[in-house]
């Protein structure tokens, strides 16, 4: 019997067993209850920088979420709402 612990071993190409995220728990690249605006994108950027922005999994992660369009995958938070744009959390804007 196959036990999934880990939601993102569901997704092609992320069941690598080096991946930083693993356990780490799904919610914290989800919002939470009651979290919004300023808060919940200060945290989503630390969950971010600590998690991702070294990942060597990051760009079909992010290449996932814009299927998944929830939640925070590879730096790019999904806002929930279609006409709600992604936001790059890892975009230091130095371009
Ligand atoms: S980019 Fe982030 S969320 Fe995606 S697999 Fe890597 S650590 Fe996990």
């Amino acid at each position: 019997m196959t036990t999934i612990t880990d939601p993102l071993d569901g997704w092609p190409g992320l069941d690598d067993p080096d991946r930083p995220c693993r356990g780490a728990g799904f919610d914290q690249f989800f919002p939470r209850a009651n979290e919004s605006g300023a808060a919940l994108r200060a945290r989503l950027t630390r969950t971010a920088e600590y998690y991702c922005r070294l990942c060597p999994l990051r760009e079909l992660c992010r290449d996932l979420g814009a299927q998944s369009g929830h939640g925070m995958w590879g730096g790019v938070y999904y806002p929930d709402g279609s006409a709600r744009r992604p936001i790059d959390l890892l975009d230091t804007g130095g371009g």
